[in-house]
């Protein structure tokens, strides 16, 4: 059987998104095709704003609605830390846990030779300026307990030890390869009062 090429379409976009494979693509399709057609109105009009309602903060480089996001431009915030993650989707798991209060760097991802991701590829040169003034007190590397995570809190360590700030790694409560936008919430405060200096 032909299917429609609109049909088609969607299901064909759909796959090639993360975790859907052709059936849930197939039945998300058939989902849309039977409900009202305010639902795929919505999800189209959604999916359109994402890209043009939001940008990247010039400062941690999470994604905002702003720029500073409202995170750096939280008065009431701890502007003494910084804690460096791999993904914004860090950033809001570490919210959700509520255990941490201070300012946030987005890494964009982990260092891995192999993938051909070097330091360069990620928002490594970008964390100095946000040193200068000496304002920050402690650096926590919040990088996932995976191999990826560990080398590119190591190769951070080694980085920054020279500028003489505290450097802190979360510990490691976390399961080895473990992803911290799955950890739960009691775990992921654990790991930040855990931490110890690297
Ligand atoms: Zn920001």
């Amino acid at each position: 059987m032909k299917l429609p090429k609109s049909v088609a379409n969607l299901i064909s976009e759909l796959e090639k998104l993360p975790s859907i494979g052709p059936k849930s693509a197939e039945r998300l399709t058939y989902h849309l095709l039977n409900a009202p057609k305010e639902n795929s109105e919505a999800l189209a009009a959604a999916v359109s704003e994402l890209k043009d309602k939001t940008v990247t903060c010039k400062t941690c480089y999470n994604i905002a609605e702003e720029n500073p996001c409202s995170l750096c431009g939280a008065n009431g915030r701890d502007k003494s830390m910084i804690m460096v993650v791999e993904d914004p989707l860090d950033v809001l798991a570490l919210e959700k846990s509520r255990s941490y209060d201070g300012q946030y760097h987005v890494l964009g991802g982990y260092i891995a030779p192999l993938q051909g991701i070097g330091p360069e590829h990620l928002r490594i040169k970008e964390l100095f300026p946000r040193l200068k003034n000496g304002s920050i007190k402690e650096i926590i590397l919040a990088t996932n307990p995976s191999v990826e995570g560990e080398s590119t809190a190591m190769y951070l360590q080694k980085l920054l030890s020279p500028l003489g700030v505290k450097i802190t790694r979360i510990a490691r409560g976390l399961p080895v390869g473990a992803d911290l936008e799955y950890a739960d919430e009691v775990t992921l405060s654990r790991a930040i009062e855990g931490r110890q200096e690297y």
